[in-house]
């Protein structure tokens, strides 16, 4: 679709595809405003298109396109030319199989309609900028052993919020206060009493796999930490521990709240701003207790999703993957919850 032919209106708010850059496989990304000037009951809605302007067939991970529902931060968006924090979940899936994937034919595009301010706060007046940024391990296929990038330009609209310019976001504000002190203690949100037992024994699973990965932090690093986080580095061990000091803590000392009430395929969710609450789905109940991809290791990958332990985020999913991040890019394997949670599990077995 050529958005040049659509109406002006459109035109003001286009922002123009990059040029191909290295490792986007020749998949370029434009976003375009559907109006320039949105008024505070006005939903903030964009178009995201993504072409393939390659000669081969390329294919792309669905959860990173928004060609269905949005479950990442696919968009980088700023106010006043201050950043705009992405406010939905965080999730641990499987490692994408060859259907999560979105075939791009050559020269072939797609369109999709996307609508931002449920994900973001667009609440506040001011000049906003919206870009489409998809970051992941295995964004172009299975195999891929690099993280891969698709970028677009920035499309701008102008916001008559429903607050004034210059406010500061309420989500902002809440993330910043430290959550208020509360007796440790496991509460349960839409879980049967079957469930409820089932959970009880994975947050203890998980708080003795926390103080394992703790306990090991503080010895000789050996093979088990370079296997998931990669080559030695005083700073980044110096991080890592930090994580797991705060991971190890939160399943000891801080009020959790499990909700089963998910019923998507994933393992599980939650929101980083919104301690101490994991959604558990599907895949968790069917999780061995311990060892790989286990209930307790879901719950430290959650745990480790939380602004207020380590603020990880899902560079890859899978074993392989994370091992793969390991070597290639160790900064980002200590910021990928699935590392944590492999790390944690130990499975088979480091010293
Ligand atoms: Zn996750």
């Amino acid at each position: 679709m050529n958005w040049n032919q659509k109406a002006s209106v459109a035109i003001i708010a286009f922002a123009a595809c990059s040029a191909a850059q290295a490792g986007n496989r020749g998949i370029t990304a434009s976003v375009a405003a559907e109006k320039a000037t949105l008024g505070k009951a006005d939903n903030v809605t964009v178009r995201l298109t993504l072409t393939n302007t390659s000669a081969q067939p390329q294919l792309i991970l669905k959860w990173h396109t928004a060609f269905g529902e949005i479950e990442e931060s696919l968009f980088e968006i700023t106010r006043d030319g201050v950043k705009v924090p992405y406010l939905g979940a965080h999730y641990k899936r499987g490692a994408p199989t060859a259907g999560d994937y979105y075939l791009l034919q050559p020269g072939a595009s797609h369109t999709v309609k996307v609508e931002l301010s449920d994900m973001y706060d667009m609440s506040i007046t001011g000049q906003y900028t919206v870009s489409y940024s998809a970051r992941s391990g295995n964004l172009f296929g299975t195999s891929e052993r690099s993280v891969g990038e698709v970028k677009s330009g920035a499309a701008s609209i102008w916001i008559d919020g429903r607050l004034p310019r210059g406010t500061q976001s309420d989500a902002l504000a809440k993330a910043a206060q430290p959550p208020a002190p509360a007796a440790a203690g496991l509460a349960f949100n839409k879980c049967t009493t079957s469930q409820q037992a089932t959970v009880t024994q994975a947050i203890s699973a998980a708080t003795s796999m926390a103080s394992g990965a703790d306990a090991y932090m503080g010895g000789n690093l050996g093979a088990r930490y370079v296997k998931w986080f990669g080559s030695v580095d005083a700073g980044r061990v110096n991080t890592v521990k930090a994580h797991f000091v705060a991971i190890k803590d939160a399943f000891q000392t801080k009020p959790i709240t499990v909700d089963c009430g998910c019923k998507k395929t994933y393992y599980a969710y939650v929101y980083p701003t919104q301690p101490y609450t994991i959604y558990v789905c599907k895949a968790f109940w069917t999780a061995p207790l311990t060892g790989t991809d286990s209930k307790g290791g879901t719950l430290v990958h959650e745990m480790s999703h939380f602004n207020a332990t380590a603020g990880t985020d899902d560079w890859v999913y899978g074993q392989s993957g994370a091992a793969s991040l390991a070597i290639s890019d160790p900064a980002k394997a200590i910021d990928n919850a699935d590392s944590h949670e492999y790390f944690s599990e130990n499975t088979p077995g480091l010293n």
